[in-house]
């Protein structure tokens, strides 16, 4: 089997993601995806990539995931790092599929049938736009069923109950970002603090301890503040503090872990963090993370996700995936999730999952009793939208 064709998808509803697929000359094709800088990656995966690729074994994963670091950018998840995990993800997919197994097969098998998740309360078009900020959190579109970033702003508790009575035990919210911004991080005073804590307290008071409240900081906060906000959340009992600082700050997570343990709760970071070895200080050798929140389709794809899930396993630390980019991200992270010992929480977003993911991807990945189960065939099980592909918008390369 060869390599005989790369095409990549962007759509210009959704700017930020870019597909990737994999054509063989025996006619399997494997689909892999990432997010944020799509024409960067684009550019990537037909200048770079293609050409180390036609004509290659698509089965020699580990020697691709390997030629694709390259010489720079083979650390963060930039540009290099995000196109050689769409390509990893989409030849694991090939692999699968010429199998004729689902994709937690060829990952080593079904550690458990389906995971518990937990629902991240965005909005339809919750960074539809580039970039991590509250423009971009999409509230004036509130065209879809679940706007669920809106109703936490405002109502958390009647979100709270509706999730609880789904039969979703885990909701994150992120009620501290403005206050970030406003300060880039450097500043919340007492009274910004009271109204932040507010969504979390309207939720105790709803549902009391029953709902796990994962608070995200989106690590833009400095450390002192990032101390604080989490004192002030000890008497709500958070189930886990998601990326205070960046992971790149100079002791920054490891100074916050005294803070974290006299709290009751735990740390959670590492969606934007990259390769098993910038992850090696973070959970080695007494590492500050109790929770490690990869992204395959930004840290290198399945062959890079699989070593951080062992280093994180021989740490006694778990994983919980990331999702809240696309489908095809959510099916991947799902199949490790049920195949890594060590997950402990798939993330899920209703808005998406239920939503626009649909119009992207076929078979998806389903919630039943608060748990993800994966898709069923072979490989991802999930596919592109034949009609994504063709409808106005969609702009497909290939290299060939
Ligand atoms: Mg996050």
């Amino acid at each position: 089997m060869k390599i005989d064709r790369i095409d990549t998808v962007q759509h210009e509803d959704f700017p930020n993601l870019l597909h990737v697929l994999v054509h063989t000359d025996d006619g399997v094709v494997g689909t892999g995806e990432t997010f944020y800088g799509a024409e960067a990656v684009e550019a990537q995966i037909h200048a770079v990539a293609a050409p180390l690729l036609l004509g290659a074994d698509p089965l020699r994963i580990n020697a691709h995931n390997r030629t694709l670091q390259g010489y720079v950018g083979y650390t963060g998840s930039g540009a290099e790092t995000r196109a050689r995990s769409a390509i990893d993800i989409a030849l694991w997919d090939i692999r699968a599929r010429a199998a004729g197994v689902p994709l937690y097969d060829s990952l080593g098998g079904l550690t458990r049938s389906s995971i518990r998740t937990y629902n991240t309360c965005a909005g339809s078009h919750y960074v539809r736009r580039h970039g991590q900020s509250t423009r971009n959190w999409g509230l004036d579109a509130q065209s879809g069923n679940y706007e669920d970033l809106q109703r936490f702003l405002t109502d958390a508790g009647s979100l709270a109950e509706e999730l609880l009575a789904e039969g979703l035990t885990g909701m994150k919210i992120w009620p501290f970002d403005s206050y970030a911004e406003a300060s880039n991080g450097t500043s919340i005073t007492a009274a910004e603090l009271q109204r932040a804590l507010s969504p979390i307290r309207q939720i105790r008071d709803a549902v009391g301890t029953e709902m796990d409240v994962m608070i995200e900081l989106h690590a833009l906060w400095n450390v002192p503040m990032a101390r604080k906000i989490i004192r002030a959340l000890a008497d709500f009992q958070p189930y886990w503090v998601e990326d205070p600082v960046r992971a790149d700050i100079d002791h920054g997570l490891a100074s916050l872990t005294d803070t974290i343990a006299a709290a009751g709760t735990m740390l959670a970071a590492g969606e934007t963090v990259a390769s098993v070895g910038t992850f090696l200080p973070l959970i080695g050798s007494g590492g500050p993370l109790d929770v490690v929140t990869l992204d395959v389709t930004w840290c290198g794809g399945f062959t890079e996700a699989i070593a951080i899930a062992a280093v994180a396993a021989t740490a006694g630390r778990a994983i919980a995936p990331h999702d809240c980019t696309g489908p095809i991200s959510l099916a991947a992270a799902t199949h490790l999730s049920l195949s890594a010992p060590n997950a402990l929480l798939q993330e899920t977003v209703r808005a998406s999952l239920r939503g626009w993911y649909g119009d992207i991807a076929t078979n998806l990945p389903t919630v039943a009793e608060g748990h993800l189960h994966p898709p069923t065939g072979t490989g991802l099980g999930t596919e592109l939208q034949p009609d994504y592909l063709t409808s106005s918008g969609a702009h497909v390369r290939s290299s060939r």
